[in-house]
């Protein structure tokens, strides 16, 4: 007997004919004498609905009251396949967030996870009662409910596996495993029969949203065994005990496997940044200071950093990237601190991409970020800013570009399927 998180994506729950595929997927798990939690995430599309509410109600939001909105949409799919398993034979009820609770910090709607309650839940696993918890959700100390931000159904199934001491935590999505890219961006994408934790948490941070960041980094540090496979197989498809999908592994299990190391592990595409820029800043110490403290305070996440060779009279322009949504936060500070900065302008633009290819294979090999910007060069890709870790180089380019960059970029470092 082993203990399974199953936890089901947007898409495999869209709709009740979807809910009762899952229904018979968790029911075979289950079938197999293994103590089973199942962790689901809204209908696909719901959590937007629910999203646009709010800003229609107000754009400056409450983000306490956001959360109660958009947690909605877990709570009705978490009722909803209890019932289609209970339809099926299967003994089974649901635990939203505040019953378990999943207690979280007072971050709303992007709030982390700081312990489960599980004693009742385990009791209740322990007589052969499947567990239907609805992700994304958490309570704070003072009982309000939270959500745990865009994705956070994986980070929740990832600490439910965590905190029952699950012997493996499988992702379903709506595709078959990792892909060495979005394999809708490109048909010739490689699936990887396993990825080291690193290699996961790089490739998700940079936008490769088949697992969210949290969940891969949350994972890596409490040793949870996290397979990713397709919900969108029949009765026939080898079961999940077989690993069909993707396992994430550490750097040891992959040497072990004997798997051929690749340099490069997988690109990713990140549209959801934005670039800004501040030019004429007085180009004297602490100029750079005074635009990112402020920013740090509001908690805005900066990525990409470019100040240019200084002009004439001491001035350098400032070129910088943050996540679009916090975009309007971003200028609206910078704006204020105009007379402190003491830049002439601000020029926004949202119609970026970043590109990023990652592989632990470069930490030893020169060359990766060349070839990456001649390939990007012989199609006439203009980068507008670069910035790179040990294991990563990422470019910004124009978004029209994106397709046709990670396309060329497959190609250039050998990862097209044969
Ligand atoms: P879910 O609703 O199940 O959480 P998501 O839409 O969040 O699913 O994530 C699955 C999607 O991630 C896939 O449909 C695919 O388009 C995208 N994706 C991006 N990068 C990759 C990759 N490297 N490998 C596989 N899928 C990827
Ligand atoms: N429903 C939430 C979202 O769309 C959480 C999730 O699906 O992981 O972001
Ligand atoms: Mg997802």
């Amino acid at each position: 007997m082993a203990r399974i998180v199953m936890k089901f994506g947007g898409t495999s729950m869209a709709g009740t004919e979807r809910i009762r595929r899952v229904a018979q997927l968790v029911k075979r798990q289950a079938e197999r004498g293994d103590e089973v939690a199942v962790v689901v995430s809204a209908m696909a599309g719901d959590t937007d609905r629910l999203v646009n509410f709010c800003r229609e109600a107000n754009a400056l939001y409450d983000p306490a009251e956001y959360d109660v909105v958009v947690a909605a949409g877990e709570q009705i799919t978490s009722g909803l396949l209890a019932i289609t398993l209970q339809a099926l034979g299967c003994n089974a009820r649901s635990w939203l967030g505040w019953q378990m609770p999943i207690h979280t910090d007072d971050a709303h709607a992007k709030a982390r996870i700081g312990s489960i309650d599980t004693d009742e839940l385990l009791a209740s696993m322990g007589t052969g009662c499947i567990a239907v918890i609805p992700g994304f959700q958490g309570l704070t100390d003072d009982n309000r409910v939270t959500t745990l931000g865009r994705g956070g159904s994986d980070t929740s199934a990832v600490a439910v596996a965590a905190a029952v001491k699950a012997d493996r935590c499988d992702i379903y999505t709506d595709v078959d495993g990792v892909y060495t890219t979005d394999p809708r961006i490109v048909a010739r994408a490689r699936k990887l029969k396993a990825v080291t934790y690193e290699e996961m948490l790089e490739l998700a941070s940079v936008g490769s949203k088949v697992l969210q960041t949290r969940s891969v980094g949350l994972a890596m540090k409490e040793g949870v065994r996290v397979q990713v496979l397709s919900s969108f197989i029949d009765e026939n498809a080898p079961d999940a005990d077989s690993i069909p999908g993707t396992m994430i592994v550490t750097d040891e299990e992959l040497e072990n496997a004997q798997v051929e190391r690749q340099l490069i592990t997988g690109i990713a595409a990140d549209k959801n940044e934005a670039k800004i820029t501040l030019t004429r800043v007085p180009d004297r110490p602490g100029a750079v200071a005074h635009i990112f403290a402020p920013l740090a305070d509001a908690n805005i996440n900066v990525d990409m950093i470019i100040q240019n060779v200084g002009r004439d009279k001491g001035e350098t322009d400032v070129t910088f990237t943050c996540p679009q949504a916090d975009l309007a936060r971003c200028t609206d500070i910078l704006e204020n601190q105009r007379d402190a900065i003491g830049y002439n302008r601000l020029i926004p633009d949202t119609k970026v991409a970043k590109i990023s290819v990652v592989g632990v294979g470069m930490k030893s090999h020169a060359g990766v970020a060349s070839t990456m910007f001649s390939s990007l060069a012989d199609r006439k890709i203009n980068i507008q800013a670069i910035s790179t870790s040990e294991i990563k180089v990422s470019v910004l380019i124009d978004e029209d570009e994106t397709e046709l960059a990670v396309r060329v970029l497959h190609t250039a470092y050998g990862l097209d399927a044969e």
